[in-house]
């Protein structure tokens, strides 16, 4: 565990920039993100921001100017290194909106690698809103800590995503018809966890998962949970026997 820093404090707000802060000494903040510095947060002249880009790591920056519409910063030094992510995959049918962005929030400060949204037989929701989603994962990582987000892959069928699965991964499928527990169908190396829609998989799908040698059918208990219920389950009891909450 690296130690945290004493400066800046722990409620410096915290922010993902879309482009690449090595090489920056200052930066230029506009849009809702500095409605959010100077409106919502009240910073002021001399007001420390974390800043993270995805690839760089996080930096402390310091707020020099105030405009209207803008916020001048100047970036003082690296907090820390990017992090590394356990390399675990979140497989997820869509789900209706409320809820989705829920599972894509909790996965991020879950810890998950990547989240690929899959098409099911009884997936409801067909369409998903990748910039809506890709919103709350950011949202999620600036609040969490992290400091490398989540890939957020393009949606895919659940047939395609079977037919191309790279033989190094274990698939694990959450079969709320049962299975074994987590702790005996994990193994070391990459993982991606598979949850089904609202109405489950069918018996076809679930012959299919089933049959496919990466796969390992894995129980959550006896009860029926809700799709987004088994997703922070699942993701809990991987992170506690394989990843880094040890
Ligand atoms: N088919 C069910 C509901 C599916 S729950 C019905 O209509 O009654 C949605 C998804 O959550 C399932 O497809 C499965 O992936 C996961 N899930 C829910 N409860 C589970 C359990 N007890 N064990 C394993 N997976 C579970």
């Amino acid at each position: 565990m690296p130690a945290t820093p004493a400066w800046p404090p722990a409620s410096t707000p915290r922010l993902h920039i879309d482009q690449p802060l090595e090489a920056l000494a200052s930066i230029v903040i506009g849009g809702a993100q500095a409605h959010y510095l100077a409106g919502v947060m009240r910073m002021k002249v001399g007001d420390p921001v974390r800043l993270f880009d995805n690839i760089s790591g996080e930096w402390l920056a310091e707020v020099v100017n105030l405009g209207k519409r803008e916020l001048h910063l100047n970036i003082s030094g690296k907090l820390s290194e990017r992090e590394l992510v356990p390399d675990l995959w979140l497989l997820t049918a869509p789900i209706k909106k409320g809820r989705i962005d829920w599972i894509i929030e909790k996965a991020c400060e879950l810890g998950v690698a990547r989240i690929v949204p899959v098409l099911t037989q009884r997936t409801i929701v067909d369409k998903i809103n990748p910039d809506r989603l890709s919103a709350h994962m950011i949202e999620a990582a600036e609040q969490c800590g992290r400091t490398a987000l989540p890939e957020l892959a393009e949606m895919v069928k659940l047939t395609a995503m079977l037919a191309n699965w790279p033989a190094d991964r274990t698939l694990i499928f959450a079969d709320e018809a049962g299975g074994a527990p987590m702790a005996e169908a994990i193994t070391p190396g990459p993982a991606a966890i598979l949850i089904g829609p609202e109405g489950g998989f069918t018996d076809d799908e679930r012959a299919a998962i089933r049959a496919h040698p990466a796969a390992r059918g894995v129980s959550l208990g006896p009860r029926i949970l809700r799709a987004d219920t088994a997703v922070v389950a699942a993701i809990t009891l991987w992170m506690a026997i394989a990843g880094d909450w040890r």
